[in-house]
């Protein structure tokens, strides 16, 4: 398996954060240094649950890499995690609404496929090797020919590790048969046999352009993980004596707008995650002044990292124990 994404990680932060207003964040650091050539791009993920879409996404951009946004309704641009290696930075992001065969086929679902396809560079299918192709596949699969004009899709066959060699080839066939692209590769994402050229099939993909993420700080995390651990840290800052350590945040989405093509603007929606109504309100503040502080002093940070202009949406919920919470642990990527 491959370094995980660190080689072009570096140390540096984004390039010429002093400009907040469009300025690009560029690798800036990595090997590719001076060549100018990069590429990035974006991979939408589909496939059933227990496929191992997130095991994969592991390897991919790395160990211990937290899934931020693991729900099946995220909004669009659910951001799985960030691969940034060598000259290439791969963004994988679910291909929501079509993992569960639980809604007819309709005119709408297919329109909502191609919204979701737009902008992305690749289509991931994953299967499970181990089951076989069976209807869930066939309709998420018919969901993706259905999506009219869509990016390249490629198929994984997952849990290699588990089949014979005849049962991998079985395998293949029956993931060609689906009739939605001849690019099968056999993979474990578990041990990370084949995963390599998986990636190699997909970075070719990817198109020229400069990164969309910054590459310095988070080529081992994804993106939203550092985006919260920010508004953390303001928070922290400003409520220390009253809040010492009650408090999480979850930044629930990125959303570039203009396509993610240049970093003009990112809205990033933040939740924190309080304890008690009265933490609550310590937060927010009389008139609101104390949140508003921490959102003005947050969004300064954002925009360092990212290099763009950020609008911040921050809200504060009350969830008691959430240390007990076995699902929001693990989106908090606590293991
Ligand atoms: P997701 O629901 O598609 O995100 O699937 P997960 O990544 O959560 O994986 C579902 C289960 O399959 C977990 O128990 C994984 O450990 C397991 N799994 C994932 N990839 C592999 C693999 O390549 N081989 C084997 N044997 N198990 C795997
Ligand atoms: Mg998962």
């Amino acid at each position: 398996m491959s370094d995980g994404g660190t080689g072009a990680g570096g140390t540096g932060s984004p390039a010429g954060t002093g400009d907040a207003a469009g300025t690009e964040v560029t690798a800036g650091t990595g090997g590719a240094a001076g060549t100018g050539a990069t590429r990035s791009g974006f991979v939408a993920l589909a496939g059933r649950p227990n496929v191992g879409k997130s095991t994969l996404v592991n390897a991919l951009v790395g160990e211990k890499v937290a899934i931020v946004s693991d729900r099946p309704q995220t909004t669009r641009r659910a951001i799985r995690g960030v691969r940034s290696a060598g000259s290439c930075q791969m963004v994988l992001v679910d291909l929501p609404g079509v993992q569960r065969p639980r809604d007819a086929l309709t005119e709408r679902m297919a329109g909502r496929v191609r919204q979701e396809l737009e902008g992305c560079d690749a289509a991931l299918m994953v299967l499970n090797g181990e089951q076989g192709v069976g209807p869930g596949d066939r309709f998420i699969a018919q969901a993706l020919a259905g999506a009219g004009e869509h990016p390249a899709v490629t198929i994984a066959v997952n849990k290699a590790d588990r089949l014979t060699r005849a049962e991998t080839i079985a395998m293949l066939e029956q993931a060609v048969a689906l009739g939605i692209s001849e690019d099968v590769f056999p993979i474990s994402a578990r041990t990370g046999t084949g995963v390599d050229a998986l990636t190699d099939h997909l970075v070719a993909a990817m198109p020229q352009g400069p990164f969309m993420f910054g590459a310095g700080a988070s080529s081992d995390q994804p993106q939203a993980v550092l985006l919260a651990e920010l508004v953390r840290e303001a928070v922290i800052k400003r409520t220390f004596h009253e809040l010492p350590h009650a408090i999480e945040v979850v930044v629930e989405e990125i959303e570039w707008i203009g396509g993610g093509r240049n970093n003009d603007l990112a809205r990033v929606r933040a939740l924190i995650w309080v304890e008690s109504e009265s933490q609550k309100g310590i937060l927010i503040g009389a008139r609101g002044r104390m949140i508003k502080a921490i959102g003005v002093a947050a969004r300064k940070e954002l925009e360092r990292e990212l290099g763009s202009q950020v609008h911040l949406d921050l809200s504060v919920r009350v969830r008691r124990d959430w240390r007990g919470d076995e699902g929001l642990l693990d989106r908090l990527g606590i293991t």
